[in-house]
């Protein structure tokens, strides 16, 4: 088990009243599954993902992560594992526009002071299929290649867990449906991939699948 969860609770005070975001999240994920978080909007899923990606913690409830536990770490511990084991994809790429493709991958490593940077830079966008585009900046490429490139940087620290937030939202459908295809293959490979999607198309290429409402989780297959 890569990822457990128990009774996750998340609450954002604004003013005198109180938004409870998480009430009680109960979730597994086996090493190397894909699973697809849904649920309409405002239903939990980006805070979920903010928790199990070591960007926030929990209010109360237990996050076992990798065989450590870490509901209690403070934000230094917490950043040391989200950086040794997550990647992260957003909606909107998050690229920075001054920085070619190249620079915008390798930003991660030299963030961590790896060795090498530039040439495993070069090899991440080659398995995103875009060792062509290197020297292009994110205002020269498609919405697609831009999606590939944040693949890449996600990649490029070797994460055993890469956290998609809506991947697909800001892409025509056939554009989404490649995006889905690289993250099948880079599952197939072994990675584990939790993807939140509204998408009933994505969902359903996921063998394990949770649905969220009011920062709960309704209804969950595994197959
Ligand atoms: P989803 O990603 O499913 O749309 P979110 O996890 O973003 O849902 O939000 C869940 C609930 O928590 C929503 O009611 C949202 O308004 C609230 N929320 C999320 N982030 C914050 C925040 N930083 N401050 C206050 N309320 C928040
Ligand atoms: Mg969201």
């Amino acid at each position: 088990m890569i990822i457990e969860a128990q009774g996750l609770v998340k609450q954002y005070r604004m003013g005198s009243t109180t938004v409870v975001a998480l009430d009680g999240v109960d979730l597994t994920v086996e090493q190397g599954e894909m699973l697809a978080v849904t649920g309409a909007s405002g239903s939990g899923k980006s805070t979920l993902m903010h928790i199990l990606g070591c960007l926030d913690h929990a209010d109360s409830g237990r996050y076992v992560l990798a065989g450590e536990d870490v509901s209690r770490l403070d934000g230094n511990r917490l950043a040391e594992i989200r950086n040794r084991r997550i990647g992260f994809i957003f909606q909107t790429f998050n690229l920075l526009p001054r920085l070619d493709a190249l620079e915008n991958v390798e930003l991660p490593l030299l963030y961590a002071g790896f060795p090498h940077a530039k040439q495993r830079a070069r090899e991440a966008l080659d398995t995103v299929g875009l060792g062509d585009r290197a020297h292009h900046r994110p205002s020269e490429l498609s919405g697609g290649q831009r999606q590939r490139v944040a693949i890449a940087r996600s990649l490029i620290t070797d994460p055993a867990i890469l956290l998609a937030d809506e991947p697909t939202g800001n892409l025509d459908t056939r554009t989404g449906e490649e995006i889905l295809s690289l993250f099948v293959s880079l599952n197939a490979a072994g990675r584990t991939i939790i993807i939140v999607t509204h998408e009933h198309d994505i969902a359903a290429r996921c063998q394990h699948q949770v649905a969220m409402r009011d920062g709960r989780i309704v209804s969950e297959t595994r197959g």
